[in-house]
């Protein structure tokens, strides 16, 4: 069953068609890589999949529900509750440490649990960074940080938007191991990726070209 669907999704700025008749879906525990040049429209595809944006056409299902009939308490719900987001830019908090940062998010979602934000942390292998703040941090480290952070409230969905651009070769191993992880454990994962070694590990690549959808590839049948 497909949790997220896009059928011929469409987001206009102006003239500018970002993305143009779009269609594809997700399924529960699937992997699907998000793959094309600068300005094919990946950004403005994961911002409307995080719900942070609206298209300007098409239709967005969530779970079989229609993204367009939410209401914001409902959208702010299901990004708190379904989705894990993490960015190439870490968007941590600069004078938190690690595990402060983790329960941040706990806070937003529900109430704050160090043990959880301990464990999480342990998962990702930064049991010894527990009092670092980000600055503190190499960057192999700050992103993994941001995953304990995006799977602290146990999402569905994991969508992380270029996760490994900024780092060396090690880390990315690190970071490829524990996506493999989320996948065995049922989470689907959205990733967008530049990285052509990283983005075969899904079970479907969606290649974008000038907004358009310029091929789907399936790897492994979900
Ligand atoms: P990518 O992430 O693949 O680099 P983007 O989704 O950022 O691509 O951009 C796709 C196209 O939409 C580009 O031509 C970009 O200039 C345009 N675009 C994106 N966001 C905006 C915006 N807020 N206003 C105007 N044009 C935009």
């Amino acid at each position: 069953m497909e949790i997220l669907k896009f059928n011929g999704i469409c987001k206009y700025f102006g003239d500018v068609k970002a993305l143009d008749n779009i269609s594809f879906g997700v399924k529960k525990g699937e992997w699907v890589s998000i793959m094309g040049p600068s300005g094919s429209g990946k950004s403005t595809l994961v911002n409307i999949l995080s719900l942070m944006d609206s298209p300007t056409k098409g239709e967005f299902l969530l779970g079989g529900d229609d993204a367009s009939s939410l209401n914001e308490a409902q959208i702010l719900e299901f990004r708190r509750k379904k989705i894990g987001l993490v960015f190439q830019q870490f968007h941590l908090i600069p004078y938190l440490n690690a595990i402060e940062n983790v329960m941040l998010n706990q806070y937003y979602h529900s109430c704050v649990d160090e043990k959880s934000a301990k464990s999480a942390l342990e998962r990702v292998g930064l049991a010894h960074r527990l009092a670092h703040r980000p600055s503190e941090l190499s960057g192999g480290e700050q992103q993994r940080l941001c995953i304990a952070r995006a799977l602290i409230n146990e999402p569905d969905i994991i969508i992380a938007d270029e996760p490994t651009g900024n780092l060396d070769e090690a880390n990315e191993a690190v970071i490829l191991e524990l996506f493999k992880g989320l996948r065995a454990e049922g989470k689907s994962l959205i990733l967008v990726t530049h990285n052509e070694e990283l983005g075969k590990y899904a079970d479907k690549i969606v290649r974008l070209r000038h907004g358009k959808l310029d091929k789907i590839e399936v790897l492994n049948e979900i």
